[in-house]
Parts: C-alpha cells; structure tokens; sequence
C-alpha cells in the first residue's frame, strides 16, 4: 500500500507516518529529511532554499524521489511526507507510482505556529519533540536514542508564516486531486493514529 500523509508544517504528520510506517510494514520517506541530509556540491543550494522557506525546485526534488523509492525496500509499501507540494509533482507522482490513499492531517495557522516555534528534534532517529507540551525527559536529550536535539533553522517564525502561505496556495488541488481524506489533527496523539487506522 502506497500512502500520501498531508497537513501543514506542525500538523504531526511526521510523527504519524513514523507511528504507521511501524505499525504497517511500510516504509516511512520525508522528503525534508531527504533534502536536509543532501551533502557535497548540492548541499549549499538546497539549504537556502530550506532556510528561507521556499521550496526546492521540482526538477530536483522529483529526481530526489524517483530515485529514493526506487530502491528495493519501497518495494512493499510507502508512506510519502512532504510530497508532493504542487501539481508538477503531482503529474510527476502519477508517472513514477500508483498511490492507494493520502490522508490530511488538518490543525489551525495559530496552532501550526505555536507547535514549530516550540518543535525540537532528534537529528539522528527523527524524534519530534515540544518544548512546552511535550518535553524529552532530560534538557536536549532524546529520549528515544539518547542523541542531541537540535531546533531547526527553517522553525523561525518568518520562515513558517512563507510555508504555511505556500501550503494553502498549492494544497487544495492536490487534496482534489486525490481525493485525501481530512482528519483532525488537534486531537491526542494516539487519536490520531486511531483515526489514521480507521480509514485505512
Ligand atoms: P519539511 O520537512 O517537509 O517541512 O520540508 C522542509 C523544506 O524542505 C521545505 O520548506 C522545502 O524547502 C523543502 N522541501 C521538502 N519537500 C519538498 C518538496 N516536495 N518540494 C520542494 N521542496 C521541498
């Protein structure tokens, strides 16, 4: 089964697709993480365009992906995060795979941007944590690998105001497109993931 998980930045749907990907055998692919993670000669130009909120250009991020899900352990399943984030990569999408459900995780602007100003995480296991609603148990330390977290560049609040803007300019059509199934994403997290179980 090929999943789409989409909501806004915030909207815990990397922690979902984490949560699911365990639970359902399916592989988990963020293409955040995947651009973040880029080194040599790419890496300098991939981070402007994180640090200032835009978004990479589709050429490069699709070659990104098409060679990502190509490998052997895509082969029985998938959960994309972060993509696709307009309809290039939509009709891109559409040529490489077949993708079965894509679920939107909804929550509010003013909730999105309280989450991500306080959004620490593991750069090593991807761990999310918040500092005021949902701190690891010792300061900077995840709990989950023991490793150092680490506050995004791009979790400013002038870089999550230019995302959020983008987002709702381009997601409609793609939501449409697919037509994703909206759940709400200010709930529990285990409710969630209830939620997500229920529909799939
Ligand atoms: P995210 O971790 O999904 O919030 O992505 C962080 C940043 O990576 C975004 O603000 C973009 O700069 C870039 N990015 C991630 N996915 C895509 C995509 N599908 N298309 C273009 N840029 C992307």
């Amino acid at each position: 089964m090929n999943l789409i998980f989409f909501g806004p930045q915030g909207s815990g749907k990397g922690t979902q697709a984490k949560i699911i990907s365990e639970k359902m055998q399916l592989k988990h692919v963020s293409t955040g993480d995947l651009l973040r993670n880029t080194s040599g000669k790419l890496k300098k130009e991939v981070d402007s365009y994180i640090n200032s909120g835009n978004l990479v250009p589709d050429e490069l991020i699709i070659k990104i992906l098409k060679e990502e899900i190509s490998k052997p352990e895509y082969k029985s399943g998938f959960i994309l995060d972060g993509f696709p984030r307009n309809i290039s990569q939509v009709l891109a999408l559409d040529k490489i795979t077949k993708i079965d459900k894509v679920i939107e995780i909804s929550i509010s602007d003013e909730e999105a941007i309280s989450r991500i100003v306080n959004r620490i995480s593991c750069k090593s296991c991807g761990f999310i944590f918040n500092i005021k609603t949902n701190p690891s148990k010792l300061q900077n330390t995840c709990d989950n690998c023991n490793s150092k977290l680490e506050k995004r560049s791009d979790d400013n609040e002038e870089a999550i105001k230019k995302r959020l803007a983008i987002y709702k300019k381009d997601t409609s059509p793609i939501l449409l497109h697919y037509k994703a199934i909206t759940i709400n994403g200010q709930q529990e997290i285990d409710k969630v993931t209830q939620d997500i179980l229920n529909i799939l």
